[in-house]
């Protein structure tokens, strides 16, 4: 792997690439969620096309680090292990050490004990605890009433997943949903479930997919681009790992 830089003093652009190099079939750039920006190219691909194809991107690519610091500032405190978030709130979290793993809330702060104090410990038991909280079904089923499309109610389970929000398997009338949703505002868990239960009467994301979500919730766009952006920067924050 090499590092070179991208420098436009013009606009104030400076950032290293990491460059490799393999069986790739196109020139690829990602920015990881630490800030990280790779390219990828073909072993035989020209150096200089790399390096342009990097240049001719690095205001995109300038725009994603900025939202990567924007992430980390609004996350510090999760990442410091200092607080969760609960229904788009942010609670203190406070830490002892004892025989079991548990978290209970009680005067506003998620007092959690563990057998181990270790911060990717805590946050293994708080991602495990957000799976039995009941809030995700509750705003499930409020969302199920609210889709009179759907003739039978569909069978809801929960899972972690770090970007899937929600699946939907139409055939088997069947929805998954991230237990993490519990960590977002309500009208984020909503977004989610409304499109899956959509999903139930079509199962791609065609024209009339579109228009009946419209119709369920007009506002979709705005939340879904929230849930996209909250919920895995969230998850990241939380097990203090890249994207
Ligand atoms: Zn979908």
């Amino acid at each position: 792997m090499k590092v070179f830089k991208i420098d436009d003093t013009s606009c104030g652009i400076c950032f290293d690439v990491h460059y490799i190099t393999g069986n790739y079939k196109n020139i690829n750039i990602r920015v990881n969620g630490s800030g990280v920006v790779t390219v990828s190219a073909n072993r035989r691909t020209d150096f200089d096309r790399v390096y342009d194809f990097v240049w001719s991107k690095r205001k995109w690519i300038y725009r994603n680090l900025q939202r990567v610091v924007t992430r980390q500032n609004n996350f510090a405190d999760v990442m410091r292990g200092e607080c969760l978030y609960l229904s788009g709130k942010k609670i203190p979290v406070s830490v002892k050490k004892g025989k079991g793993n548990k978290v209970v809330l009680s005067d506003e702060t998620a007092q959690v004990t563990v057998r181990n104090t270790d911060i990717s410990y805590v946050a293994k038991v708080i991602l495990k605890w957000y799976g039995q909280l009941t809030y995700v079904q509750r705003i499930f089923d409020r969302c199920v009433e609210r889709c009179t499309f759907i003739a039978h109610v569909p069978h809801l389970s929960m899972r972690i997943s770090k970007n899937r929000l929600g699946t939907c398997y139409p055939s088997q009338n069947k929805i998954v949903l991230n237990s993490l949703l519990a960590a977002g505002e309500e009208h984020l868990a909503e977004t989610v479930c409304l499109h899956e239960l959509c999903h139930l009467i079509y199962s791609g994301h065609n024209k009339n997919f579109y228009t009946l979500l419209q119709k369920v919730q007009p506002d979709y766009k705005k939340y879904q681009k929230q849930a996209k952006e909250f919920f895995p920067s969230y998850y990241n924050a939380l097990m203090q790992c890249g994207q």
